[in-house]
């Protein structure tokens, strides 16, 4: 069997292109124009690189897109007020701040004091709940991109076998909850899992997102597996040039899945794509419409994943 290529930059391009639209019928239709800030603290170049994607990208749905660059040494009192500021702000229908922080600064101290109605991100402990309670309004950007790659390829999500490979706040977890409400039965993994590989095996979809290169390997998979690669690792080969790669070894996981995301180009744009649909859902959902446009509003945008099955 030669896997075919889940081509996520093709897939994310639409969803913007349609995020886009979004946006145009929010102006036209409501006068709202989605506002989107980005906070970056430091200057790790990987993050500065996310950030700058994420600005470009608002900008080109035509959001107002706001850039804050603060210094590394910023104190979290300013962090706090900064925020303060952007939930009071009307323009403002997103917040997000780049993780890593810095380790003076108390991560959870600074999600939390973000307004969960711009918590476009969907880390805020309101939305974690809300989205454990099956209610979801802004969930986690690479879980909803990850859902939507394995919705272009498989219709019915009923009754699968899932093993999603990793358990963070911002990516295993919410997935595996996600995934539990479109009918899977979901196998979490963590590092302290024994017979991962056996686990695997049994699997109709195997989703790695523990950030170990070379982890998933070819003959864990069973014959026609979905193959979702969330993992992103640098490594330097012999000639010492840098490349990144993913968790999965792609040549062999090829040979035996039916679908496979590549690295990069598989669940990376997916993730910049669901930060803009949240950021209109935002947009969307913490405005009081009047009736009529209330019902544009929500076919729209709210509820993305549980209204409209994520693809349409
Ligand atoms: P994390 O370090 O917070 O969590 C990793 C999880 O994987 C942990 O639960 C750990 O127990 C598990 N794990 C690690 N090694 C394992 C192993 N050998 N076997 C089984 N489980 C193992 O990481 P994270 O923030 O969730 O990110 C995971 C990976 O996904 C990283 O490579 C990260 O860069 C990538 N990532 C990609 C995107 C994207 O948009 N493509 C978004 C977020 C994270």
């Amino acid at each position: 069997m030669n896997a075919v290529r889940i081509d996520g930059k093709a897939i994310a391009e639409a969803l913007r292109a349609r995020v886009a639209r979004e946006v145009t019928s929010l102006q036209v239709q409501c006068n709202i124009t989605p506002g989107l800030a980005v906070v970056l603290v430091g200057e790790d170049p990987a993050s500065s690189l996310y950030v700058k994607t994420k600005a470009k990208q608002a900008q080109a749905v035509g959001f107002k897109s706001r850039q804050f660059l603060l210094p590394s040494n910023v104190d979290q009192a300013q962090l706090l007020e900064l925020i303060e500021q952007l939930n009071t702000d009307v323009s403002i229908d997103g917040i997000l701040i780049q993780l890593p922080l810095p380790g003076h600064i108390d991560h959870w101290r600074i999600l939390e004091a973000i307004d969960p109605a711009k918590d476009v991100d969907g880390f805020h402990p309101y939305n974690i709940g809300r989205l454990a309670a099956g209610r979801p309004i802004l969930a986690p950007c690479t879980p909803l991109g990850v859902v939507h790659l394995i919705k272009t390829v498989v219709s019915d999500l009923n009754g699968l076998d899932v093993v999603v490979i990793g358990r963070s706040n911002i990516v295993g977890k919410p997935l595996a909850v996600l995934l539990g409400d479109f009918g899977c039965t979901v196998t979490g993994a963590q590092l302290q899992t024994r017979n991962l590989p056996n686990l695997c095996r049994r699997a109709d979809i195997v989703v790695s997102a523990a950030g170990c290169a070379g982890l998933v390997r070819g003959d864990w998979l069973k014959r026609g597996a979905v193959v979702i690669d969330v993992g992103i690792n640098r490594t330097v080969d012999p000639a010492g040039a840098v490349k990144i790669v993913g968790d999965v070894a792609f040549a062999e996981a090829s040979e035996r899945a039916s679908y496979i995301t590549p690295v990069p180009g598989g669940v990376g744009p997916m993730t910049v794509a669901y930060l803009l649909a949240n950021t209109v859902d935002a947009a969307v959902s913490r405005r009081a419409l009047a009736p009529m446009t209330r019902l544009e509003a929500r076919q729209i945008g709210t509820s993305r994943v549980v209204e409209k099955g994520l693809a349409g």
